[in-house]
């Protein structure tokens, strides 16, 4: 992870391609020449304009040669704030750069592509979820809302409590109440409900990268290769968190993998992290059992250029609406779970 404001030393074409290679993903040199050219424009452009730019661990490889982040969602948004700058450039999905938003209300938030949205956060509206929760209500007096921080605004500003896939379990347990609306992962809401004695009511939502990976797959894999430690994030299905050696989120992956003194893993989550991993740490083989998030790709380097050189595509929310959200995300801190 790059920490500062300086971001990646600037490589030449032919060591970007050298770099880029390692992953055995098709990079040629004449690609690699065009990505050096929109790096240099980008670090010019990020000097110019006192910018920032955060990178989710599941970019392409190349946008991280810009990054001054990289990291899991809420690792953005919170180490955002410690950087000195007055724009932020968002390398991920809408509700991420919201996220930063509300963490960095008085600076100016950039997503490169509108278009990047996520099955997950898009699978509830905060108006959908105030209605469950009032039909809730009648039955459970008690109820509580978590959400998970892969939520919009509106969904976070109409629920009591944010949580991370790393926290979820200690979020629910430090609730002083019974019955939680767990929101909108259906799978990671089955993973709390194994490790919680509450009652969790589950949102049926889904990351459409984690839900369609199957136990053959990973079994498959564990036949032929016994000797690999499985890694699985926790929004795949309940079959395949079964046959996991560690349930982990991304940045929890990358520790595991970096400390742990096993020399072979299988990723099991997007293959962003699969190719974080190779690139940071060529000593030990990691093998992919991953799906790529089509709407993470949507982020390119030329689309990053484009951004910070014409200001778009700006992130904006009602006062109302990101005091809400920050509340949510306050509480998960002071629950200090
Ligand atoms: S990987 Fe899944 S949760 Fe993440 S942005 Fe893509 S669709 Fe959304």
């Amino acid at each position: 992870m790059h920490n500062g404001s300086t971001g990646p030393q600037e490589k030449t074409p032919h060591q970007l391609y050298e770099h880029l290679a390692q992953l055995d993903s098709g990079y040629t040199l004449e690609a690699c020449t065009q990505y050096a050219a929109w790096i240099h424009e980008i670090h010019e452009l990020k000097r110019r304009h006192n910018a920032v730019i955060l990178a989710h661990n599941y970019q392409r490889p190349e946008i991280f040669e810009v990054a001054d982040v990289i990291g899991d969602s809420l690792e953005l948004a919170r180490q955002s704030k410690q950087v000195a700058s007055d724009v932020v450039v968002f390398c991920g999905v809408h509700f991420m750069a919201e996220t930063a938003k509300i963490v960095n209300p008085e600076r100016m938030v950039l997503l490169p592509d509108l278009q990047a949205g996520c099955s997950l956060a898009e699978s509830i509206t905060g108006e959908a979820l105030a209605d469950r929760k009032e039909e809730l209500r009648q039955v459970y007096p008690d109820l509580q809302v978590v959400c998970y921080v892969n939520t919009t605004a509106d969904v976070k500003a109409e629920s009591d409590v944010c949580c991370t896939s790393s926290n979820a379990v200690q979020v629910v347990e430090a609730l002083d109440t019974e019955n939680i609306l767990f929101v909108p992962d259906e799978n990671l809401a089955r993973y709390v409900q194994n490790e919680t004695s509450k009652n969790i009511i589950a949102w049926q939502g889904n990351c459409y990268v984690h839900h369609q990976i199957t136990p053959e797959q990973i079994q498959e894999v564990r036949d032929k290769l016994p000797q690999v430690k499985v890694l699985v994030h926790p929004e795949c299905r309940e079959d395949v968190l079964a046959l996991a050696d560690a349930v982990l989120s991304t940045s929890a992956m990358m520790r595991y993998a970096k400390e742990s003194p096993a020399q072979e893993f299988l990723i099991v989550t997007e293959c962003g992290l699969s190719d974080r991993l190779l690139l940071e740490v060529p000593e030990k083989k990691f093998y992919k059992s991953c799906k790529l998030c089509a709407y993470m790709k949507m982020i390119t380097l030329e689309g990053v250029r484009d951004s910070l050189r014409d200001g778009r595509f700006e992130i904006t929310l009602p006062e109302e609406t990101r005091i809400g959200a920050q509340r949510s995300l306050d509480r998960m801190l002071a629950l200090n779970a």
